[in-house]
């Protein structure tokens, strides 16, 4: 059993405080994320180490993004996203 029959899946934006490290400027961009939520019960398939598997899974979502385009009229250049998590935990 895959891990991904574990959790329901969806795509959500969050706004997040970004500091572009060409120019230095920070603004708030709309960053993409993988839900992941915990099923309520396994399917009827699952055998025993994949219940145990699935009863220490959480939720969780990890971050599609890894470049944003500075918004910056006079940089506009992509840069890397740090300082930001690429997994969290729910
Ligand atoms: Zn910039």
């Amino acid at each position: 059993m895959d891990e991904r029959d574990f959790f329901d899946e969806t795509q959500t934006v969050k706004p997040a405080r970004l500091n572009c490290d060409k120019c230095h400027q920070v603004d708030t961009y709309e960053v993409r994320w993988i839900v992941r939520t915990k099923k309520k019960v396994l399917p009827s398939s699952a055998g025993d180490a994949d219940r145990a598997q699935f009863a220490k899974a959480r939720s969780y979502m990890t971050r599609i993004d890894d470049f944003m385009q500075c918004t910056n009229p006079r940089c506009r250049k992509r840069f890397e996203i740090s300082g930001l998590q690429s997994v969290v935990f729910l």
